[in-house]
């Protein structure tokens, strides 16, 4: 029968994501305790989670500033001393002079008196002493080690962990039986080496790291085969040359990275299921041309298109840009945004419906539920990364729903780690602009202290007396938008006083769209010397007469975000440089950030370091979600484990598809959502 008390602790349960019995199998230890033993008084050391028994000399609760139980106890090799904080009175008799107790604790100290207990765990002494290491789970308020063991006991119990994988699988790869690995770290025997069982290198972890990984491939692959049985239109055709006329509206040659990249992508444009692509460059790679030559393609078939970018400032960009191209060819081009009227809106809407527009730019506002297209043949996202997980789900199921679904092209400046791409791109193919276009003058990065602002000051004259035009990005106030748009504010008038006389804008997120508008174009034809903004210039913005940008408190933002900052200077052909101004004194992390910023342009060597500060998840965007992506493989270290979980994907499915289905079902039950994205 379920108390009210059961139904509570379920909740919490649920919350740590513990539901089912599986859910509490796989809930593997943190780390141990050793309580198969007792130590002598007289060998402990500081730092020591030990364990001993003896006789209480003295107890007594002190008032010492407050008040605390303290008590003494005593071996025939030395003494311990004791002591709690908090307390209950059945704490206090426990301790009760003369009684033998045993103690359980962090040895601390080397004081005077020896070494203490603080809050030591007290039991009977000569109670029987356990074989196994104690598992010390991950735990949340409100539930205690206790609870969760038995808990997972229980599940233990109930459930059968035969093997999904195929005996011959676990030969070549010389895995441990699964039942054999979750009972170990479950329940470690005393003599397990508890190094390897913290590092996650022992045998039974590498076992159930390569089931996660491998239930990763799988669902990747899945997710891959539902694609492929999705419709897309063939767009096969030989056209009118659009694709051609683009090319000589553009007025520049493609860079041979780019013909590759486009070639790739047109063949992949000409299957009956959705193309998947992922086209990956870093920042000023050329990518917009690229995705305008798959545009034209789709259009010279008698295809819609959408293009659609997370910002309304980058939107806008795309938008001018393509509209620029593909007007004089004779294509309709069209204009969606939340900031339109609701007339305008629902005007554009309507030539999307009925097919007028036969290339729309926007922003999210494109994958509404209102917004439907007449022949919508390829779907283009720009930084894609940056979109919400849900609105990503979003545009997954929108192209789902249709019976012909569209082919989509995504876009990133952050470069995905190889191994990152392995385990959670699978499904993506991904298409790589690894050159910049000619005429490019690398970046010069410089470090500058905050004192040495006024020298800097005079820098930004200079730079402006020889024609060229200076971003200033104000410093990133996380916390709060309030405040952020406040540092703007000061910073900008702190500005036009430092720097009289030169033209200066404010540029943040909170303005009006016209207002944003006006002041980029303003900043784009040289109007504007210099433009103070936050990081709505991040992505997308493209002036090459800028050839100075200065970071304000560079230090508090994220690597990836510095690339992207620098990367909106060095596009024309004059020396740029890019100052990163930072307060001192820096943390190291930080430092290690402004370092990596300086030693190296390449973004793959920087998204490299990324991953190494911060971990996976912030580059798949899904920081929000809260979901942590592997509980216990480690993209980075298990890397080798990676590739073979991908081969036995692949060989699972050709030859043990049932095996192939039951492990899918027992692991990735809950991510089955994320993978698709
Ligand atoms: P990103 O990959 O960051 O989106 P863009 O597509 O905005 O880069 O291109 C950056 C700049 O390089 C633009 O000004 C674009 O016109 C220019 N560009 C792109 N390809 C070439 C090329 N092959 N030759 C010369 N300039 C190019
Ligand atoms: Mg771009």
């Amino acid at each position: 029968m379920k108390t009210d008390n059961s139904s509570v602790i379920s909740k919490k349960f649920a919350a740590l994501g513990l539901v089912q019995d599986f859910d509490f199998v796989l809930h593997l230890p943190l780390r141990y305790e050793d309580e198969t033993a007792l130590h002598r008084i007289g060998s402990l050391y500081p730092g020591q989670m030990a364990q001993v028994e003896g006789i209480v000399r003295k107890a007594q609760v002190q008032i010492r500033g407050r008040r605390q139980l303290t008590a003494t106890i005593e071996d025939d090799s030395g003494q311990l001393s004791l002591r709690w904080l908090h307390f209950y009175p059945s704490q206090i008799k426990a301790v009760e002079e003369g009684r033998l107790i045993r103690v359980r604790g962090e040895v601390r100290g080397g004081s005077f008196w020896g070494f203490e207990m603080v809050h030591p765990k007290v039991s009977r002494a000569g109670a029987p002493l356990s074989d196994r290491l104690t598992p010390v789970y991950p735990a949340t308020d409100g539930l205690n080690q206790p609870q969760i063991r038995k808990a997972v006991n229980a599940a233990l119990s109930r459930v059968r962990l035969d093997d999904t994988l195929p005996e011959a699988i676990q030969q070549q790869y010389q895995l441990a039986p699964f039942a054999q690995a979750i009972q170990l770290l479950h329940n470690p025997p005393k003599q397990a080496d508890t190094v390897s069982l913290i590092e996650k290198t022992h045998p039974a972890w590498e076992r159930i790291k390569f089931d996660e990984l491998l239930a990763q491939q799988l669902a990747m692959s899945l997710a891959r085969a539902t694609r492929q049985n999705q419709k897309a239109y063939a767009m096969k055709g030989q056209g009118s040359g659009l694709v051609q006329r683009l090319l000589a509206q553009v007025g520049f040659a493609l860079t041979s990275a780019q013909d590759r990249v486009s070639r790739e992508i047109l063949a992949d444009m000409q299957h009956s299921y959705p193309m998947q692509r992922l086209l990956q460059g870093d920042v000023g790679s050329g990518k917009t041309v690229v995705a305008a030559i798959a545009a034209a393609h789709a259009i010279d078939q008698g295809f819609q298109v959408a293009v659609m970018a997370p910002t309304e400032i980058l939107a806008e960009q795309h938008f001018k840009k393509f509209s620029a191209w593909f007007e004089p060819l004779g294509i309709s081009t069209g204009w969606l945004a939340g900031s339109l009227t609701p007339k305008k809106k629902q005007q554009a809407a309507a030539d999307v419906a009925n097919g007028t527009t036969e290339l729309v730019v926007g922003t999210q506002a494109l994958i509404q539920q209102h917004v439907s297209f007449e022949r919508l043949g390829l779907m283009i996202v720009d930084e894609q990364h940056r979109f919400g997980v849900g609105q990503r789900l979003s545009l997954a199921r929108k192209g789902e729903q249709q019976a012909v679904a569209p082919h989509q092209l995504s876009m990133s400046a952050t470069p995905i780690p190889r191994t990152l791409a392995m385990t959670f791109f699978a499904d993506l193919d991904v298409s790589v602009i690894d050159k910049l276009p000619p005429g490019r003058t690398p970046v010069v990065t410089k470090l500058f202290a905050d004192a040495r602002r006024g020298e800097l000051l005079a820098h930004v004259h200079e730079v402006i007396r020889q024609g060229r035009q200076v971003y200033w990005v104000c410093p990133l106030v996380e916390e709060s938008e309030a405040l952020q748009l406040q540092t703007a504010t000061d910073t900008f008038q702190r500005l036009q006083e430092e720097l009289p006389g030169l033209r200066i804008g404010l540029l943040h997120g909170r303005l009006p769209t016209q207002e944003k508008t006006a002041i980029m174009s303003a900043f784009h034809g040289h109007a504007l010397d210099v433009l103070v903004a936050t990081t709505v210039i991040e992505v997308g913005v493209d002036v090459p007469n800028a050839s100075l940008m200065i970071i304000e408190h560079a230090e508090r933002f994220g690597l990836a975000q510095l690339h992207q900052l620098r990367g909106r200077v060095g596009r024309g052909n004059n020396e740029s440089v890019c100052v990163l101004l930072y307060q001192t004194p820096l943390s190291t992390v930080a430092t290690a950030r402004l370092k990596a910023m300086y030693e190296t342009q390449d973004g793959f060597e920087i998204a490299r370091r990324d991953l190494e500060q911060r971990g996976p998840g912030e580059f798949l965007g899904m920081r929000q979600s809260g979901m942590a992506l592997l509980r216990f493989a480690d993209i980075e270290l298990d890397a080798p484990i990676a590739e073979q979980a991908r081969d036995t994907a692949v060989l699972m499915q050709a030859q043990y598809p049932e095996a192939a289905a039951a492990h899918l079902q027992r692991w990735a039950r809950q991510r089955a959502d994320l993978l698709r994205i």
